[in-house]
């Protein structure tokens, strides 16, 4: 039986060059800009940030610059920004780069206009619960990267560092009201980087796809972006020059971004935040990826039907197959895929992950994302939770 709701209220203006849209569009929500960016500098020394502010010097905005986000963006740097947000009278918050700096621009501009900190809003581990009063200041997206796809969903990821707590959230506020998706920005990633970008988009479709939340718009924008993540990654990770080709993994980065909003991810998402809250220095994408051929290797044996449609876009001749083997066709297929992309040699234990640390993982990403849990086709306690983390160790 079929029954949704479909809400997806961002503007998204895709393709190569549209960036330069930001100097004329009407659709700018505010006359005087917070423009946050990552720590790294990237966007100053490729220019993207310079040009953002010619172009909305040149549509009537003002612009006022935050460039202290880190990977993983945590609360503190998120309660700076809003502080200055306020300070400068910004009444807007633009997102320039990967998806540190697109979900720190969304933390922010609800920390702008709410009281409290950050966390007091957090609806699970620690935090407090709270419902924040006010609307976010409108947020507008310019991604540098085609991974997260939080230009097109409500999602920002923080992390508390204290209590070792990576948390997603989000309202119908911190839906960006104006994104822009120009592939020409990411040009300039590189392979590795573009390689664990990419899997985090293959993911958030394939998760869509297998979630209880699933609905027919997400399966069709799912079902093509991994279709397309497929035939184009391997190809963009061995040579990046080609438009064509980083405009097709930036459409399934967005595809995947509307996925996570009409429908959703699911506890791998729960299984990698728990790995990168207590082991900073694993890229988001690179945990998926390590989680991903033991999680969906458990998964496959509850929702059969949906890993053969998966398979299918992934190109496999799955009728060839015994109808016994069928199901764990994506698994060989993704196993394929992650070495096409040269991402074969990550290792939990590379990242100093020990063997003893997986019950304590387990605990936390069901205390701090369970709303995932409930969310994935089949129920996985601490038990499992803990027995997929330690199939995935090497
Ligand atoms: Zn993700």
């Amino acid at each position: 039986m079929i029954n949704f709701q479909f809400h997806m209220p961002t503007r998204i203006i895709f393709g190569p060059g549209k960036l330069n849209e930001l100097g004329t569009t009407p659709f700018l929500p505010g006359r005087r800009a917070l423009v946050v960016i990552s720590s790294g500098g990237s966007m100053v020394t490729h220019g993207y940030m310079q040009l953002v502010q010619t172009l909305l010097a040149q549509n009537g905005a003002e612009s006022v610059v935050f460039d202290k986000i880190r990977p993983s963006p945590v609360v503190e740097h998120v309660m700076e920004g809003a502080a200055l947000a306020r300070e400068e009278h910004c009444d807007f918050v633009i997102g320039l780069g990967g998806g540190s700096a697109i979900d720190s621009a969304k933390a922010i501009a609800l920390m702008a206009v709410n009281p409290g900190s950050y966390w007091d809003y957090m609806p699970s581990g620690s935090g407090g619960r709270q419902v924040p009063s006010e609307r976010a200041l409108p947020i507008v997206a310019i991604p540098t990267t085609a991974g997260t796809g939080t230009e097109a969903d409500p999602w920002t990821v923080i992390t508390r560092e204290q209590t070792r707590e990576k948390i997603g959230w989000g309202n119908d506020s911190t839906y960006p009201v104006l994104s822009i998706v120009d592939p020409r920005l990411t040009l300039t990633v590189p392979a590795r980087m573009t390689a664990m970008t990419g899997m985090d988009a293959f993911f958030h479709a394939v998760e869509a796809y297998v979630s209880r939340a699933q609905q027919p718009t997400s399966d069709l924008l799912a079902q093509q972006a991994v279709s397309l993540i497929t035939s184009f990654l391997p190809q963009v990770v061995a040579d990046g020059s080609s438009i064509e080709a980083r405009t097709m993994l930036s459409w399934a980065s967005t595809a995947g971004g509307v996925c996570e909003s009409l429908s959703s991810c699911v506890s791998q998402h729960s299984m990698a935040h728990a790995l990168s809250a207590f082991y900073p220095d694993i890229p988001h994408g690179a945990g998926l990826v390590m989680l991903s051929v033991a999680y969906f290797r458990y998964l496959s044996r509850y929702v059969p039907a949906r890993m053969v449609d998966l398979a299918y876009f992934m190109g496999v001749d799955v009728d060839s197959l015994p109808e016994k083997d069928q199901p764990f066709a994506f698994v060989g297929a993704l196993e394929n895929l992650i070495r096409q992309v040269g991402l074969e040699d990550l290792k939990l234990s590379d990242f100093g992950v020990r063997r003893e640390d997986m019950p304590k993982l387990a605990k936390n990403a069901l205390e701090t994302m369970g709303g995932l849990f409930n969310l994935t086709p089949t129920q996985m306690n601490e038990r499992v939770v803990t027995e997929i983390f330690e199939a995935a160790y090497t």
